[in-house]
């Protein structure tokens, strides 16, 4: 029991250390364009996919990273419903990264 205990503590603290290691927060941030309401959820991750077109090029992963990034505005077939306007909304999404 007492060494299960201590196994499960050293594995904690293992994940513990993984985690604040590579561990990120990502902020998606959602804003009605009617009534501008902003409501925003928080993501923990490990890793993002960003695909990246040419491997060998700095500038093309800050490219793609700017890209991932960036706002983007949802319409037509992708509306959100915004409480606030209790109706279908076009919305802005926005990433931000935070560890
Ligand atoms: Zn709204």
């Amino acid at each position: 029991m007492l060494i299960e205990a201590l196994i499960n503590s050293s594995k904690l603290k293992e994940f513990n250390f993984i985690n604040e290691l590579y561990e990120g927060q990502m902020i998606s941030s959602v804003q009605c364009f009617c009534c501008k309401h902003i409501s925003e959820k928080y993501d923990n991750f490990q890793d993002i996919s960003i695909p990246v077109r040419n491997k060998t090029s700095l500038s093309c992963l800050e490219n793609a990273i700017s890209n991932f990034l960036k706002p983007e505005k949802l319409e037509h077939d992708n509306m959100y419903f915004c409480n606030n306007c209790d109706k279908k909304v076009n919305i802005n999404i926005l990433f931000i990264k935070n560890n």
